[in-house]
């Protein structure tokens, strides 16, 4: 039963016992008066009059309690339904940090953000940017508007729709951004005043900072672990993934395997730093040959393996001989220094590693041919066509080799 109700019976309660008393004096007056008592009966007129009194109190008075009951008994559910609001945004914001942990790509980041907006703000469309040399990348694909003003940590959009842009630089301000263009609030932040939205959006800008954080360092990471620091080619482990991807899809991939020439006698004549200075004009002779996407790594010591995505085996062919001719014109080296290379083309059905072998073999045998040129690998690496082809080859390396 509600608090109301039983006030309200007690109050009915409180007004029969009233009346009775009221009769009671009024019948104790009358016998008095009958009776010729008069101290009898104005006992019991004075108590009539007493009860009567108290009634018309409790007349006037009980619309009054009633109300301010009401007013108090609003107060208070109003209070509970904001404490149940805050405590949703408390658990929505918890749940928004607890998906971000697992966000370390960089691919991924855009879309979780604006996943976790959109609990509060609905967008048309999202940009996250980070300033980058000069200029703004946007993470997760091209920008969809005009790059922001950060001249705040939060602005809210317009009542009338606008953007929401959120600075998330983890250091100095204006160094990467969250913008939800035609941003709109959800019904979850429907019923809070700006300065409570102000609030949710400073505490998802702190967490989305943090999280963008954690992604650009696991990028820096992922470079570190990608890059051979001396010769700033890529590492064995990332060229055989990337070789592996674009064979297992089917693209025609042909590939290169690099070895400098008497590598040996620079370290024994000029010492390992010389070496090392080789081994660096070389790397940079060679990523600076190819095109973008093509692929340098340091295969091990003093060999690289190029991998050249839609490059048919002419094509490899010539890019191979172009970058042998650059290598050997380097002249600010302590020594003049060239490379053998052994070229492959992928075929149907074969796997990186069978390709990669193929152009090793290659390369063998531009060793055992004199050094300082190019060999390209038959396509089956079957010792008859190895034979057929073989002669074709010398006629070509005769042209091709200086
Ligand atoms: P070839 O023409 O037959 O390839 O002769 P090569 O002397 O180049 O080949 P070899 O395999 O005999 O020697 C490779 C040398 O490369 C031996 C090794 O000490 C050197 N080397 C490997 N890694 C590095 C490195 O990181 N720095 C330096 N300075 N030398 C290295
Ligand atoms: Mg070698
Ligand atoms: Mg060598």
């Amino acid at each position: 039963m509600s608090g109301h109700s039983t006030t309200s019976m007690r109050l009915a309660q409180q007004q029969n016992q009233t009346l009775w008393i009221i009769l009671a004096g009024v019948a104790t007056g009358a016998g008095g008066l009958l009776a010729g008592d008069l101290g009898g009966a104005l006992i019991g007129a004075a108590a009539s009059a007493i009860a009567a009194w108290a009634l018309l109190g409790i007349d006037h008075g009980l619309p009054a309690t009633i109300t301010r009951m009401r007013e108090r008994h609003a107060r208070l559910q109003h209070g509970i339904a904001t404490l149940n609001d805050v405590r949703t945004l408390q658990r929505g914001v918890f749940e928004v940090s607890a998906e971000l942990v697992g966000c370390v790509e960089e691919a991924d980041a855009r879309t979780r953000f604006v996943a976790a907006m959109r609990r509060y703000w609905d967008c048309d469309s999202a940009d996250l940017l980070v300033w980058e040399r000069g200029s703004w990348r946007g993470l997760g694909g091209t920008l969809a508007g005009q790059p922001p003003m950060l001249d705040q940590p939060v602005q809210l959009p317009l009542a009338t729709g606008g953007d929401l842009v959120l600075d998330l630089s983890p250091g100095v301000s204006g160094q990467a951004a969250l913008v939800l263009h035609r941003a709109r609030l959800q019904p979850s932040l429907a019923r809070c005043l700006p300065d409570e939205q102000l609030a949710v959006a400073e505490t998802l800008r702190g967490q989305l900072t943090l999280s963008l954080r954690r992604v650009m360092l696991y990028g820096e990471l992922q470079a570190l672990a990608r890059v051979d620091p001396l010769t700033a080619t890529h590492r064995r482990w990332y060229g055989e993934q990337r070789l592996k991807e674009l064979v297992d899809s089917g693209e025609v991939v042909a590939v290169a395997m690099v070895d400098i020439d008497f590598f040996k006698r620079v370290n024994d004549q000029h010492g390992h730093a010389a070496g090392d200075q080789v081994l660096a004009a070389v790397g940079r002779t060679l990523v600076a040959g190819l095109r973008l996407n093509d692929l340098v790594c340091r295969w091990g010591g003093e060999e690289f393996l190029l991998i050249l995505p839609e490059t048919p085996p002419d094509g490899a062919l010539l890019v191979a001989e172009r970058l042998r001719a650059a290598v050997a014109a380097l002249n600010d080296l302590p020594m003049a220094v060239t490379v053998s290379i052994g070229v492959a083309s992928c075929a149907q059905d074969d796997t990186h590693f069978e390709v990669v072998a193929r152009a090793d073999e290659a390369l063998y045998e531009a060793k055992a041919d004199g050094r300082n040129r190019v060999i390209v690998a038959n396509t089956t690496g079957t010792s008859e066509s190895r034979q057929i082809r073989r002669q074709s080859r010398r006629e070509r390396t005769q042209t091709i080799a200086r």
